[in-house]
């Protein structure tokens, strides 16, 4: 692939690596190729970062033809430089795009995308403990057309952003909602695609749980409201006597990179990982009678969120007094090693950017 470069005359200063938060401060340069139907993929380019811009009747902007991904790069302490399993998040990009109808991008092309501009901005990928460069791939409709149909035009960018660990007091215990009334998903829609659509429609559930002191909500299959699915950008794991349980990947719940390679981790080590449903009271019951014994979340920004409260109705749970637990711990400093390549990397995840 061909890819133009347009140099920026002036670049960004870049913010102190001790105070990154998430998402804040973007890099100078982006990713951009437009798709027609008539050329398909064309003109990939590295430009300045910067606003773009739309047509009012951009179809995306009525009808949210939009679809994303995230993922990192990692500073090793050679200096070096590394991704995490690209092709997971190229191929689920291809599966979010098949269902909102939105052109196929190759998974050889989305990784040297990401490569190239990575490249480019090596000098954003920083290096104190927890930090790395969070690559958000997307995809959007661009044609302007108010008729709901499959665009004919679309844009596919990356933008970066230089991130310090997600939650700035340390990987410290959350408390969590289970939303018994709204929904996310269903299936037959459009759960398991990273597409900006479903996150609209989830942030109400997000502020009813902040207005109760709440910092996430663990959502339930839409069709019963009885099976505990995923939290709000995180997939969830319990352990209960011993065995791990979590969403099995059936259309509502989307298939996390992070959770497949906890997975990968936990049957390693000889756990026996149950990827089917769970009710919210079996789950509440094993809260209560202490056979509940981690809980934690899974995702590329966070890597792993213990859970350290459970609230479902007027019902409350505690897991392991609010500490993170031993398994939990274990988790997140095996991935974390492997991320930036501080332990062996035996399964091939890590691909070097050179
Ligand atoms: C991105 C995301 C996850 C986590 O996926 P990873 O590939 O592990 O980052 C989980 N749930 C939802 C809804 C997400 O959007």
């Amino acid at each position: 692939m061909d890819i133009r470069f347009v140099k920026r005359d002036v670049l960004k200063e870049k913010p102190d690596q001790k105070h990154l938060g998430f998402g804040k401060y973007m890099t100078d340069y982006m990713f951009v190729m437009d798709w027609t139907k008539e050329d398909g993929w064309k003109d990939a380019r590295i430009v300045p970062e910067g606003p773009i811009s739309l047509e009012p009747a951009c179809v995306t902007l009525h009808y949210a033809q939009e679809t994303f991904e995230g993922m990192k790069a990692y500073r090793t302490a050679e200096g070096k430089i590394q991704l995490f399993r690209p092709e997971m998040n190229a191929k689920r990009m291809i599966n979010s795009n098949a269902r909102l109808c939105m052109p196929e991008f190759p998974v050889d092309m989305f990784v040297e995308a990401v490569k190239a501009l990575v490249k480019v901005e090596a000098d954003w990928v920083p290096s104190e403990p927890e930090t790395s460069l969070y690559i958000r791939p997307f995809m959007f409709a661009t044609e302007a057309a108010l008729g709901v149909h499959m665009a004919s035009a679309y844009k596919f960018m990356i933008i970066c952003c230089p991130v310090g660990a997600y939650y700035a007091e340390g990987i410290n215990p959350v408390k969590i909602l289970v939303e018994d009334e709204l929904v996310r998903a269903v299936k037959g829609g459009t759960g398991f695609t990273k597409c900006g659509g479903n996150y609209a429609g989830s942030i109400l559930g997000q502020v009813k749980a902040e207005k109760l002191g709440y910092s996430q909500v663990l959502w339930l299959d839409g069709e019963h409201r009885k099976y505990v699915e995923e939290v709000g950008t995180m997939n969830i794991m319990f352990k209960i006597a011993g065995e791990i349980y979590t969403a099995p990947i059936e259309g509502t719940v989307l298939p996390g990179v992070t959770r497949d390679s906890m997975i990968h981790l936990l049957r390693d080590w000889g756990y026996k990982v149950n990827e089917t449903r769970l009710s919210v009271d079996d789950l509440m019951k094993a809260g209560h009678d202490g056979t509940l014994e981690e809980v934690f979340g899974t995702g590329t920004a966070a890597v792993i969120s213990p859970v350290g409260e459970l609230r479902y109705k007027d019902d409350v749970v505690t897991i392991n007094d609010f500490k993170i637990g031993e398994l939990t711990q274990k988790l997140y400093d095996t991935l974390t090693g492997i991320q930036w390549g501080k332990l062996p990397d035996k399964y091939g995840w890590t691909v070097p950017v050179e």
